[in-house]
């Protein structure tokens, strides 16, 4: 019998990837140029030449086992102990290879974090905004279930008197992603401290640890010069989730990995239990060449550049136009309110302007849209005029 659960979801596919889907079919239709798709966060900045320099070199100088042969189930050591260093050198927690896992990007490495430290009828919490496909994720994962803390929509920092209300007892572990998908939110230091402080009390009152699950595919993508905070800096029971989707621009290699912070005290220990966690769910040993290549350019990123120049753009751009948002401290995306409460309704009427923009709903705080400027400039800048006829008429 084929699956109820599997069938079940077909009805709820992903918001954003229906609508890019809708912008592809009419872009060939009315020809790209006026169509404006910020509906997915496909990475539009090439790979730095040192990462397909060393695939190259790897490929024509290694044995064909070492390049195409199965990969240890926890990755290859030297890349491993490569990450530890990189991490080490640039965060100041000391990292050893036993830290580290190798993932399939940070869906791969989500996909772990959740069932390490899960079980059936345990809560994890997350924050509004948040990244739809966390649903998914987390359901299909240990029989745990996801729960939201409303949005604190001055800043899209954390709405700390719900986070305090909703940390009950069944709270095994906390969900953060910054900088944020999809308001563009970087968690400052106080924040991240702040969160550090409730979870260590709620742990001495409930009785037992509570996790944070750190994922963290943006944190090279940050504005004005500025760093993300390390979020494992904060706590030591952080199992952070990291992907070079997004800072090499290498989303279609699926590499990634979970750190699991040292103080914790049973880091390798969990580095081992993902092991066992990949025999089960098939998520296991990421390209070998990849990992290799990934190891040798993992200081490097993409040139991001032409995300600040975009987002400067639109945040002037909109602002003008009577938009509020609140502004991005890093990502690709933007997450302005909505001119009226449903924001389907006003991407819909977006549409017709060719302008594809992902409304709030999924995201977890209605009225509100999703731009994702990981575009040309160029055709950022032609959609202001978009954006102004589609306020003109419909508002
Ligand atoms: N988490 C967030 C917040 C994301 O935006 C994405 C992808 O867009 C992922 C996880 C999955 O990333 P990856 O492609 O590395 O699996």
């Amino acid at each position: 019998m084929i699956s109820e659960l599997y069938k079940s979801m077909l009805s709820d596919k992903s918001v954003i990837r229906e609508l890019n889907e809708y912008a592809n079919d009419v872009s060939a239709e009315l020809g790209p140029e006026n169509i404006f798709d910020f509906s997915l966060g496909n990475p539009s900045v090439p790979v730095p030449q040192a990462f397909n320099d060393r695939v190259i070199e790897l490929l024509n100088t290694q044995s064909s086992m070492a390049v195409h042969g199965y990969s240890p189930s926890l990755g290859i050591p030297s890349v491993r102990e490569k990450i530890a260093a990189s991490l080490r050198r640039r965060f100041g927690l000391p990292y050893t290879a036993d830290d580290i896992f190798m993932t399939s990007g940070a869906a791969g490495a989500l996909a772990h974090a959740f069932r390490l430290v899960t079980s059936p009828g345990d809560t994890i919490l997350t924050f509004a905004p948040f990244f739809p496909e966390y649903r998914p994720y987390v359901n299909l994962s240990s029989g745990a279930q996801l729960r939201v803390v409303p949005a604190r929509t001055s800043d899209f920092q954390i709405n700390f008197d719900a986070l305090e209300e909703m940390l009950t007892a069944d709270v095994q572990a906390v969900l953060v992603n910054t900088p944020n998908n999809p308001s563009g939110a970087v968690y400052s230091a106080q924040t991240l401290r702040q969160l550090a402080d409730i979870l260590t009390a709620k742990e001495k009152q409930f009785g037992h640890e509570i996790w944070l699950i750190s994922d963290e595919p943006y944190r090279e993508i940050v504005f004005d010069g500025g760093e993300t905070p390390y979020v494992s800096c904060f706590y030591p029971r952080t199992i952070s989730c990291y992907s070079y989707s997004k800072s090499l621009s290498l989303p279609g290699e699926r590499i990634g990995y979970v750190a699991v912070n040292p103080h914790s005290g049973v880091s390798g220990l969990l580095v081992n239990m993902c092991g066992q966690i990949s025999r089960g769910i098939g998520h296991n040993c990421p390209s070998s060449v990849i990992q290799l290549a990934v190891a040798d350019v993992c200081d490097l990123t993409a040139d991001l550049s032409v995300y600040e120049t975009n987002m400067n753009i639109l945040y002037d751009g909109l602002t003008k136009l009577g938009f509020e948002i609140v502004r991005p401290g890093g990502t690709f995306y933007m997450f302005p309110k909505a001119p009226e409460a449903d924001a389907t309704a006003f991407s819909k009427k977006a549409l017709k302007y060719g302008l594809v923009l992902v409304p709030s709903d999924s995201f977890g705080v209605p009225g509100y849209f999703r731009i994702a400027y990981c575009t040309d400039t160029d055709k950022v800048v032609r959609s202001l005029d978009a954006f102004e006829r589609l306020m003109k008429a419909e508002y």
